[in-house]
């Protein structure tokens, strides 16, 4: 006892001290690259997992003697440890508009587009010799206007606050009547009720949740009703004996009774989606010319460009939407203005959305091709000779984030079922194996399989590096279990 005691002790002795590691030269320079208190910090962390080596297992890890094997230890928790947390993932849930996962992805003339802004000064709003200060919502207020018809436009943060600042603006103190089928909640506790308490207005409920007509809305209205509100069910449906009013027979109702009828869209895609094989969302355009007065949706869903909330509509209220002062609040820095801006651009030119818009890309990709890539990753995960079970099987995409919940397009998706005889968990285990990679790849777990829907792919070589990689790590990290556990055997 006594014996081990003394011969731990040597072996704490034998521990390096922090002033003599931080006069190593490499050390040295990784504090350049790094800063020294990242440097201390994960050198302590070292030195504490050595003192616990020592205490549980009497042994001294090889980095205490060896500076060639400290160097390269530190470099790697260093790099680990400034790794960014917002680095790129391969989307193969299944989802191709993943709020988790940031929703969409945008188009080329975007990214630079937002560079640039980044880079140097820009005429956000600043008079550029026109005698007057520009608005920094302008420029987007006049391409809405070329793409809907909409006379004007107010951008702010997201969907929910585009919402809370039309009910805040149209109907300050007021009532705004809403068919009980269409008090939604979107994720992230977006709920109209909420909202609308939020906004300081007076929700009065009309209708069933099934079954809402005309002259519900019609006896609801009082002196103290500023505004009807549709909301679109975006991410539910509702099927069966069901009736909800549509935006033009109530466009007819609030034009007569003289009060502002405004809708939250959700995802408000600009072009007509029919040729995805998608059912037609109803676009703002379309709202606005049934009659509404303004239209709110959100920049990162259908439309393909950033975070960030449109209301377009009516002049006259826009004006009170800018005016109010959580406009200021709520406001758009210029990257995303930027980016929408390019994104916009991008429909003048409706034909090349496809290629063009990588959710239209992901969209409109035939199933064929999605087939002969599925067979050419098999082939390659054959070769590799694992132990995982691959397989390529037919599965359906889903758009996401609230849009078209009932639309699947037809994809094909590779399986993995986990190594055989391994614990009970290890389709979990090969999940987090999946998304522990340098680019990790996202799938969906279900049926006790690892499917990874093929549709999310938006560069089919780097797919391909990058599952070949994944896959070669986890044979990898089979053999040196199985070789551990003989090893036990044999002891
Ligand atoms: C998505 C959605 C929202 C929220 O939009 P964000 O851009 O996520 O803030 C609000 N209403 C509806 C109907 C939606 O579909």
């Amino acid at each position: 006892m006594t014996q081990a005691i003394d011969s731990c002790n040597a072996l704490y002795r034998l521990l390096p001290a922090m002033d003599s590691l931080l006069k190593i030269s490499q050390v040295m320079s990784f504090i350049d690259k790094f800063g020294k208190p990242q440097v201390k910090a994960e050198l302590t962390r070292m030195l504490t997992a050595a003192r616990s080596l020592i205490a549980k297992q009497g042994t001294l890890p090889a980095w205490c003697t060896d500076d060639a094997a400290l160097v390269r230890e530190l470099e790697q928790a260093l790099h680990h440890a400034s790794r960014h947390s917002l680095s790129p993932v391969i989307n193969l849930s299944g989802t191709i508009l993943h709020t988790n996962l940031g929703r969409s992805q945008m188009c080329e003339s975007a990214i630079s587009a937002v560079t640039e802004v980044m880079r140097h000064p820009v005429p956000l709003e600043f008079d550029m010799g026109a005698g007057k200060r520009g608005h920094r919502d302008s420029r987007i207020s006049e391409l809405v206007h070329e793409l809907t018809g909409a006379e004007a436009c107010c951008v702010v943060n997201n969907n929910a606050a585009a919402v809370l600042l039309m009910l805040a603006s149209v109907a300050p103190g007021k009532e705004v009547i809403v068919s009980r089928g269409e008090l939604v909640e979107i994720g992230g506790a977006f709920r109209i009720p909420d909202i609308m308490a939020q906004a300081g207005c007076k929700l009065v409920e009309v209708g069933c949740t099934n079954r809402t007509h005309l002259k519900d809305y019609a006896a609801a209205i009082t002196d103290n009703t500023a505004a009807i509100m549709k909301v679109h069910t975006s991410n539910y449906h509702i099927a069966g004996f069901t009736k909800s009013v549509s935006e033009a027979e109530l466009a007819g109702l609030c034009r007569e009774r003289g009060i502002a009828l405004i809708s939250d869209l959700g995802s408000g895609a600009l072009t007509e989606l029919s040729r995805f094989g998608l059912a037609c969302e109803s676009m703002p355009q379309q709202m606005l010319s049934d009659g509404v007065d303004l239209v709110s949706f959100s920049g990162d869903k259908l439309l393909g460009g950033p975070q960030a909330g449109l209301v377009v509509g009516k002049k006259a209220l826009i004006d009170k939407l800018q005016s109010h002062p959580l406009k200021r609040a709520l406001r758009c820095d210029k990257m995303v203005l930027a980016a929408l801006e390019a994104t916009l651009l991008e429909y003048r030119k409706p034909e090349q959305l496809d290629t063009v818009m990588p959710i239209f890309r992901k969209l409109s990709r035939p199933l064929t091709e999605l087939e002969r890539l599925g067979r050419l990753l098999m082939q390659g995960c054959e070769e590799l000779d694992t132990t995982l079970g691959v397989a390529l099987e037919p599965c359906q995409t889903q758009v996401g984030s609230g849009s078209q919940p009932d639309v699947l397009l037809e994809s094909v998706a590779l399986c993995f079922t986990p190594s055989l005889g391994l614990a009970e968990d290890s389709l979990i285990s090969l999940d987090r194996h999946f998304k522990n990679q340098n680019v990790p790849l996202i799938g969906r777990l279900g049926a006790g399989k690892l499917w990874l829907d093929l549709r999310g792919s938006d560069d089919d070589g780097e797919l391909a590096a990058a599952l070949y990689e994944c896959i070669s790590r986890w044979q990898d990290k089979r053999t040196r279990q199985t070789g551990a556990a003989a090893c036990e055997v044999a002891a």
